[in-house]
C-alpha cells in the first residue's frame, strides 16, 4: 500500500484502493515514486527535465495500453505517453499523472519474403536496424540509433534512406492505435484511411500506437558514408558546394552539413553522407566532397549500414542538458550560409552543434497534402542543438540557439514538427501549414478532448 497520493488534473485525490485495483489488472509493473525502479524510468534522454509522474505504467502490450488510458481518461489524470524517450521538448514526462511508459514493448517481426516488418512501440532503431539487417533489409529511419522508432515515424522521419526510398512515414503502411476512448482500431490505406493520413506526421495526438508496420528495401549490408570535414574557414566554400550538389545528387545519396567539435579540437564544418546503391558507383558519386581543399579528417567510404545509423550516437550522449530549434529552409542562400557560420563560431559550449538534414528525391517528391507531415518543399531542415552539462550555463546556451534560429527567420518557411523544441506550442499550426484544419477535424473525431495533449499540440476543431 502507497501513502503517496495520486491528484487528478481537476485536484481530486484517487482513493489508493481505485490504484490498487489498475495495478492488479496490468501485466506489467505499476511503478509509484517509492518503487524499485521509479527513478530510472522517470529519466529522459534530454536531462533538462526533472519530472516526477505519480504513476508509471510500463506497458507489457496492448491490453495494458487499453488500460492505462482508460484509467488515465476515467480519473482525468494527465497523460505522457513514452516510447523511446527522445523528445527534445521533453513531452514524454510529465509532473503528477500518469506516464504510460511503452519502452519495454520491443516486439519486431520481419517477413523477409513481403519486405515488411512490424514492430512495437517500445522498439529503438538500433533494434530495427538489427532485425531488419539480418536479412539485408531496411526503412527510413532516423540518424541517432538511440531515438524510439514510435515519435520518431508519427512526425515524419527524415533519415540516411530519405532521398531513396522516402520519410519514416512514407514507409508506414499500417498502424495499430489505442484512441482516447480506449478502442484499438488498425489504421492503413484500407481501414480509416483519415486516421491513417493523420498519423503520418500528427505525431502523438490521435492515440497510442501499439504496433507499426513498414514497407522494407534492399539495403546493404555495405553502404558508402561516414563523413568528411573541413576546417571553420572553409565552410563558406563547403556548404555553398553542398547546396550545389544536394540539387542534382542521385536518389541513393543523402547529404547532411553540419558543424561540430571534436573532443579537444577547434569547430569543423561537416559533411555527412549515405548512399544506398552499389558501393563503386558510391564511391566515384562522393569523391567530390573530398577534394573541396584540405580536410581535417576524411571517414567517407564503404562502411556497414548499421554502423552509418549509428554515426551521430556519440554526440548525443543520454542525460547532457539539450536546447534544440529548427527550421525549414527553402533555399541555403548565401546571407543563410554566413548566419550558420557565424553561430558555429560562437557556441558557448563545444558539446552543441548544427545538422542540416534534407528533404531532396522521394521524399520531396510525395505531394505536402498526401501525407499530415507537410514541409516536403523545404528542402534544408537546419537544427540547432545546445548541449552543455552545468546547469549554471543554461541561459547562455538556450540564447545561443534561439538566436541562431532567430537570425534564420527570414529566409524560413516552416518546421519538422520533431524538432520543435520547448515554448514552440505556437509554431504547431504553421509546422502543419495547410494540412492543420484537417488535422484538427480528425482531432476532433478521434480525441474531442484532447486527452492526448503533451506533444506538439493539434486543437480539436471547434
Ligand atoms: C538525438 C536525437 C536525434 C534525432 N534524430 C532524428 C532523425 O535523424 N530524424 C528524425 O526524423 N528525427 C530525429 N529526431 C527527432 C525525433 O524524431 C523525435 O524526438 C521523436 O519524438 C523521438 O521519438 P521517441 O519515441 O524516441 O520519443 P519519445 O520521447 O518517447 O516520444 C515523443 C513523443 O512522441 C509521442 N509518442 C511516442 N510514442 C508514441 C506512441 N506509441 N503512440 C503515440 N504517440 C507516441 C508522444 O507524444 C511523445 O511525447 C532526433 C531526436 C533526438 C533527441
Amino acid at each position: 500500500m502507497s501513502d503517496n497520493i495520486i491528484v487528478t488534473a481537476a485536484g481530486d485525490s484517487i482513493e489508493n484502493t481505485l490504484v490498487e485495483e489498475f495495478q492488479g489488472g496490468l501485466r506489467g509493473p505499476l511503478l509509484r515514486p517509492e518503487s524499485d525502479g521509479y527513478e530510472a524510468a522517470r529519466k529522459l534522454w534530454n536531462g533538462m527535465f526533472d519530472r516526477r509522474p505519480a504513476l508509471i505504467a510500463r506497458c507489457a502490450g496492448t491490453a495494458d495500453v487499453i488500460r492505462a488510458v482508460n484509467f488515465a481518461r476515467d480519473h482525468r489524470l494527465h497523460v505522457a505517453v513514452r516510447g523511446g524517450g527522445h523528445s527534445f521538448p521533453g513531452h514524454s514526462i510529465c509532473d503528477g499523472g500518469l506516464l504510460i511508459d511503452l519502452s519495454a514493448m520491443k516486439g519486431i517481426r520481419v517477413d523477409p519474403a513481403a519486405r515488411r516488418a512490424q514492430a512495437q512501440p517500445g522498439v529503438k532503431w538500433i533494434d530495427f536496424d538489427h532485425e531488419t539487417q539480418a536479412f539485408g533489409l531496411a526503412t527510413s529511419g532516423g540518424t541517432v540509433s538511440d531515438t524510439g522508432i514510435a515519435g520518431l515515424t508519427l512526425g515524419g522521419g527524415l533519415g540516411w534512406l530519405s532521398s531513396k526510398h522516402g520519410l519514416t512515414v512514407d514507409n508506414l503502411t499500417s498502424a495499430d492505435i489505442v484512441t482516447a476512448d480506449g478502442r484499438l482500431v488498425t489504421a492503413n490505406a484500407a481501414e480509416n484511411p483519415d486516421l491513417f493520413w493523420a498519423l503520418r506526421g500528427g505525431g502523438g495526438n490521435f492515440g497510442i500506437v501499439t504496433s507499426f508496420e513498414y514497407q522494407l528495401h534492399a539495403v546493404g549490408p555495405m553502404v558508402v558514408g561516414g563523413m568528411v570535414l573541413y576546417p571553420l574557414s572553409q565552410a563558406k566554400e563547403v556548404l555553398r558546394f553542398y547546396r550545389d550538389f544536394t540539387k542534382t545528387a542521385p536518389d541513393e545519396l543523402t547529404i547532411y552539413a553540419g558543424f561540430v567539435t571534436p573532443p579537444g579540437g577547434e569547430t569543423v564544418v561537416a559533411l555527412i553522407c549515405c548512399y544506398c546503391g552499389p558501393l563503386g558507383e558510391g564511391e566515384e558519386a562522393v569523391r567530390p566532397f573530398k577534394s573541396l581543399g584540405t580536410p581535417v579528417h576524411d571517414a567517407l567510404g564503404p562502411l556497414p549500414f548499421v554502423a552509418q545509423q549509428q554515426i551521430f550516437d556519440a554526440g548525443f550522449p543520454t542525460g547532457s542538458n539539450y536546447y534544440a530549434k529548427a527550421a525549414s529552409l527553402g533555399d541555403l542562400t548565401d546571407e543563410a550560409i554566413e548566419i550558420l557560420i557565424e553561430y558555429a563560431a560562437t557556441m558557448p559550449s563545444p558539446l552543441s552543434g548544427m545538422v542540416i538534414q534534407t528533404v531532396f528525391g522521394a521524399a520531396s517528391r510525395v505531394a505536402p497534402d498526401a501525407t499530415a507531415f507537410r514541409p516536403r518543399a523545404f528542402p534544408y531542415a537546419p537544427i540547432i542543438v545546445s548541449q552543455w552539462l552545468d546547469p549554471a550555463q543554461t541561459a547562455e546556451n538556450v540564447a545561443w540557439a534561439r538566436d541562431c534560429w532567430g537570425a534564420l527567420q527570414p529566409f524560413a518557411g516552416g518546421v519538422y514538427v520533431n524538432d520543435l523544441g520547448e515554448n514552440d506550442e505556437d509554431r504547431v499550426p504553421a509546422a502543419y501549414g495547410a494540412n492543420y484544419q484537417r488535422l484538427a477535424a480528425l482531432k476532433k473525431k478521434y480525441d474531442p478532448d484532447n486527452f492526448f495533449r503533451l506533444n506538439p499540440n493539434i486543437k480539436p476543431a471547434n
